[in-house]
């Protein structure tokens, strides 16, 4: 089986040379740590059992988000926090898409554009859901951005997962949604997209755009989740820590060619794909997105500064509060001990630490 770090290693050099300049710091970035993830370059430690004396040698990750041996671990955290936190209300699922031609534009500048879809979605769910005809207070709820589609390539969207339901005005009451729709979509997409165009405005003359932008429909979709919120948590997990393309997916790597797998969209039937080497990787960058650049983010009563707001919810709603709350201040906060694989019984503890080979990593020793 191929990996990503192999086909990093070996083309990347070559997709460096190649395009230099024009490759984004946060690209070069992510070939280097996909690359030298877990080799001497990020350094390593000996751990000790306390009790046999086994002795086991690691090499660090490189923890970057980027990075498909990095990213696991994360998605189960972040699941279970999530998972703890729902309301017991019926939750819809809500994505706001951009039409075709607007998707290369993006590309462009990935920061300031995905931000905007971000912020377009938000304003335009909460202020139709703040409408009386539909909900008729404040809503919260997480958004998650997505990039790609299986065969990586781009396409911008953000999910929404609502609870279906809002504080009213004066913070007196839960006020819930109808059971089967929370606000009409045709209207969400015209908000959304009215949002959007003014948003854009601000940042670019948008004269300049294709005029297919403006034809092309902009679809939003909406339906409640009758099977749980926790199975579409479930599915944006698997989006919020991974990247384009799983290890398991990637089946050769040959003559300057990769070969991978994938599920196609409609039929449901696995396939194959193959791609030259540097457009296997061009496609895999575009969805690197720079270090800050936040994908899940959490408005209304679930953005962090309504926590009162959101206790109050779940006072009406008689629902317990979540541990979270427990989890931040620390209480339950403890150093967790891997158990020895050897006697299973001692705990293995650090006993020395090798440095990262800043040689490898390109990078400068702290003044
Ligand atoms: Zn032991
Ligand atoms: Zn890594």
């Amino acid at each position: 089986m191929v990996e990503l770090a192999e086909i990093f290693r070996k083309y990347g050099p070559i997709y460096i040379q190649r395009f230099g300049d024009r490759i984004l710091p946060a690209h070069r970035r992510a070939i280097r740590d996909i690359a030298l993830c877990r080799t001497e370059a990020f350094g390593g430690h000996v751990e000790k059992c306390c009790d046999c004396g086994h002795e086991h040698f690691f090499y660090h990750s490189c923890c970057s988000r980027n990075c498909p041996k990095c990213s696991g671990s994360k998605t189960k955290k972040w699941l279970e926090r999530r998972k703890k936190g729902l309301l017991p209300v019926t939750y819809f699922h809500v994505v706001f898409t951009i039409p075709e031609p607007l998707r290369y534009v993006v590309r462009k500048s990935p920061n300031e554009l995905l931000g905007i879809l971000f912020k377009a979605a938000a304003y335009s769910l909460m202020k139709l859901a703040a409408d009386p005809h539909y909900v008729g207070g404040k809503v919260g709820f997480i958004s998650v951005l997505h990039t790609w589609t299986r065969t990586m390539v781009y396409h911008p969207h953000v999910h929404c997962l609502v609870p279906g339901g809002a504080l009213s005005p004066d913070h007196s009451e839960w006020l819930p949604s109808r059971k089967k729709y929370l606000v009409p979509v045709h209207a969400l997409s015209k908000i959304f997209r009215a949002r959007f165009i003014k948003l854009l405005k601000g940042i670019m003359p948008i004269e300049q755009l294709p005029s297919s932008i403006w034809k092309d429909r902009w679809v939003v979709y909406s339906k409640p989740c009758f099977n749980g919120a926790g199975k579409v948590l479930d599915y944006l997990g698997r989006y919020v820590h991974r990247i384009a393309i799983s290890n398991y997916r990637i089946l050769s790597e040959k003559n300057g060619h990769v070969t991978f797998k994938y599920t196609h969209s409609k039929t449901y039937r696995t396939k194959k794909m193959t791609l030259d080497a540097m457009e296997f990787i061009r496609r895999f960058l575009q969805h690197v997105l720079s270090g800050g650049f936040h994908k899940v983010r959490y408005y209304g009563l679930l953005h962090p500064a309504n926590s009162i707001n959101l206790m109050r919810v779940k006072w009406f709603l008689k629902s317990k509060l979540s541990d979270e709350y427990e989890i931040k201040s620390g209480i339950l906060k403890s150093k967790e001990y891997r158990v020895c694989p050897v006697c299973k019984k001692g705990h293995m503890i650090e006993i020395l630490k090798i440095p990262r080979n800043l040689m490898l990593l390109n990078e400068r020793a702290p003044p």
